[in-house]
């Protein structure tokens, strides 16, 4: 069995997280419960925080909040010293709710509305992360309405595709995101906010992709930008200050997932930005970079409770918790693979395998296929980890079941950071024809 940061078996034989009791937990507050173990979030920042002050260089870790938005998520972000992107006016206002510094905001997304645009130029956070040219126009008539100026990085595809073990590089990516740095479009953006005094542009930013094991990815991107910087330098006068490498550091689902230490990560980044700036005899950028999941992820632990069981002769049998793909919809979005264990008897052996079936009615509706487990009875309590990133967050509604309450636990205290749904707030929208 392997335990995430602070979770350990406890002297009542149970699962414990953050010094309290599962069992606890999922009596005060119910099932199903999402668990965060702060002290593992922080650690996962400093990690990442840590080898750029190290080596002295300039940097901002920028927490995606797209894999958990929350106010307390927020909070606990600033507290750790974290920048934050935000990708819609939703995310925006959640991090503007919690109080978070707009000067260490920034702005992403392909197809931002005028109205969030709006919104982020009203509050002046710290910088957009510009798309594609609809936005540099819609931008750019924003900025002289306003009359306001506004930082920006031009968003780039390098023509790198990472599949999680391998990479793909393609001429011409075929990407909804960014402008192409191959076929001039990446240029031609450049030329025109050069152009535009409203525009300050910071740098460059790319996103290769999510669940990445290896700095391979990371390196030929930072390789590819600076080609184009130095052509930039010498033909346009560009000297980019800021460098921003995006995230998707993976992280470990399951034992079948390697992922390296986050200042591994940024240890390879630094010393190949500082190469390339070298070589090209241009002052080393800031370096920014976007972890999303590799901050939050592991740190989550969600728990069911065990209902019904089905057995299917010779084929499998399912044992059905008390949410699903409401909860966390990525094993049937994209396969996504989890471990799980009994939080009220971890340590009772595993005699069979069984497949963890939600209760949503879709038959795609599963959370585990193949797992070992102890003889599950009612009301056992099944913890499943590592739900920490993209699962709160891709919380729905489907079957109108409550979306459930997340607790974050830290040093033998328990604090509820969302409250569970309710059958009112389920209906609080509808408009009755009556
Ligand atoms: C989603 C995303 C991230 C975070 O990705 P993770 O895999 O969660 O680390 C960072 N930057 C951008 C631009 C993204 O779209």
């Amino acid at each position: 069995m392997y335990l995430y940061g602070t979770t350990k078996i406890n002297q009542n034989g149970h699962l414990e997280i953050g010094g309290v009791d599962t069992v606890q937990l999922a009596e005060q507050y119910g099932t199903p419960l999402y668990v965060y173990d702060v002290a593992l979030i922080r650690e996962r920042a400093r990690g990442f925080k840590q080898a750029f002050i190290e080596q002295n260089v300039t940097a901002q870790v920028a927490y995606a909040s797209k894999a958990f938005s929350t106010i307390a998520m927020v909070q606990l972000a600033e507290e750790e010293g974290l920048s934050l992107d935000v990708v819609s006016g939703g995310e925006l206002y959640t991090a503007l709710t919690a109080g978070f510094p707009v000067e260490r905001i920034h702005f992403h997304g392909n197809n931002k509305s005028r109205e969030e645009l709006a919104m982020a130029l009203d509050h002046e956070i710290g910088c957009i992360v510009v798309d594609n040219f609809t936005e540099l126009q819609l931008l750019k008539s924003l900025c002289l309405e306003k009359n306001t100026t506004v930082k920006i990085l031009l968003r780039v595809t390098p023509g790198i595709e990472a599949h999680t073990h391998d990479y793909i590089l393609t001429g011409q990516e075929d990407s909804k995101f960014g402008f192409d740095l191959q076929n001039g479009q990446a240029e031609e953006a450049l030329q025109q906010v050069l152009l535009f005094p409203s525009f300050e542009v910071l740098g460059i930013h790319c996103h290769i992709g999510s669940q990445i094991f290896e700095t391979t990815g990371f390196l030929l991107a930072a390789e590819k930008v600076f080609e184009k910087l130095h052509e930039w330098k010498q033909k346009l006068s560009f000297e980019a200050k800021v460098l921003n490498l995006g995230g998707g550091f993976g992280i470990r689902y399951t034992k079948e997932d390697e992922p390296l230490a986050p200042a591994q990560y940024v240890t390879e980044i630094i010393r190949d930005v500082k190469k390339w700036s070298d070589l090209y005899s241009m002052k080393l950028p800031e370096i920014w970079i976007e972890p999303g999941r590799s901050l939050v992820g592991d740190a989550g632990t969600t728990l069911y409770k065990v209902g019904s069981q089905k057995e299917v002769p010779n084929v499998r049998k399912y044992v059905a918790v008390d949410g699903g793909m409401s909860d966390n919809i990525r094993p049937a979005l994209y396969q996504a693979k989890y471990e799980a264990v009994l939080a009220n008897r971890p340590l009772a052996e595993s005699k069979e395998t069984v497949s963890i079936a939600g209760k949503c009615c879709e038959s795609g509706d599963m959370l585990i296929w193949d797992l070992p487990l102890p003889a599950a009875e009612q009301e056992d309590l099944l913890a499943v980890f590592c739900t920490g990133a993209y699962g709160y967050s891709m919380a729905n509604n489907y079957n109108r079941l409550p979306r459930p309450a997340v607790v974050f636990v830290e040093k033998g205290e328990a604090r509820l950071v969302v409250k569970r749904e309710t059958y009112e707030d389920l209906v609080r929208l509808d408009v009755s024809l009556k």
